[in-house]
């Protein structure tokens, strides 16, 4: 880890492999501010925006939006934070370097990169059982943690929705997207010394656990 208090993370991994609902855990445990571009994404699209409606026909079809309309959307987030914990950024290369001369130039330095494993014969069946809450982002697996009342969210009592590019002709797109775009960066944070390697497989419980293990001493629970 490259530094103590105020904790500065980075969830890398595949579509469906707990990338939001470990933002979500670690939000709470860390007092740490998630910041999920694909959230940040679906708001402008419900709001009908003009960057929603660009930003709709990329992700409809399992594409990236491009990174210059992602750098600016993330700049002031991580401008105005001390500590954070981002989810779904970066996702090219060039995002990723952009973000670190912006984190150097701020002199807040990620504390590490969290790459949650996933092979894609768990990622098809995952993502087909996902619903979300489309206010909050929060994300249930209906097999595996399902609300307790149906397509009802258990903290606001919002409906839940199935996410437009879950279907399967998308999320074949997604994964590959992942895989040419997006996968580049393990290599890259690796060689910076910053990745932490979590089996994203493990039960939602099992892996914040682990994540928390591997941050260790220097990652402080708010009182
Ligand atoms: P997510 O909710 O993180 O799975 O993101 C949903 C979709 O939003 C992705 O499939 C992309 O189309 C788009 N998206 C989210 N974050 C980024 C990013 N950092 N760069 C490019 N596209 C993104």
């Amino acid at each position: 880890m490259n530094s103590s208090c105020p904790l500065r993370l980075v969830l890398l991994g595949p579509p469906g492999a707990g990338k939001g609902t470990q933002a979500k855990a670690l939000e709470t445990r860390y007092g740490l501010r998630q910041l999920s571009t694909g959230d940040m994404l679906r708001k402008q699209i419900a709001a009908g925006t003009p960057l929603g409606l660009k930003a709709k026909a990329f992700m409809d079809s399992g594409a990236l939006v491009p990174d210059d309309v992602m750098i600016e959307m993330i700049e002031s987030e991580v401008a105005k934070r001390d500590a954070f914990v981002l989810d779904g950024f970066p996702r090219t290369v060039r995002q990723g370097q952009v973000l670190d001369e912006l984190l150097g130039r701020l002199q807040k330095p990620l504390s590490a990169v969290v790459f949650l494993e996933a092979g894609r014969d768990a990622l098809l069946p995952r993502l087909a059982a996902r619903w979300s809450n489309p206010r909050t982002g929060r994300v249930y697996n209906m097999t595996s943690n399902p609300p307790k009342i149906d397509k009802i969210d258990d903290e606001d009592g919002g409906p839940l929705v199935q996410r437009p590019d879950d279907r399967p002709e998308v999320v074949e797109q997604r994964l590959s997207t992942y895989a040419a775009e997006t996968a580049p960066l393990v290599d890259y944070y690796k060689e910076r010394g910053l990745l932490v390697g979590i089996d994203g497989l493990c039960s939602i419980d099992e892996v914040t656990a682990a994540i928390a293990q591997a941050l260790g001493s220097s990652a402080v629970t708010p009182a």
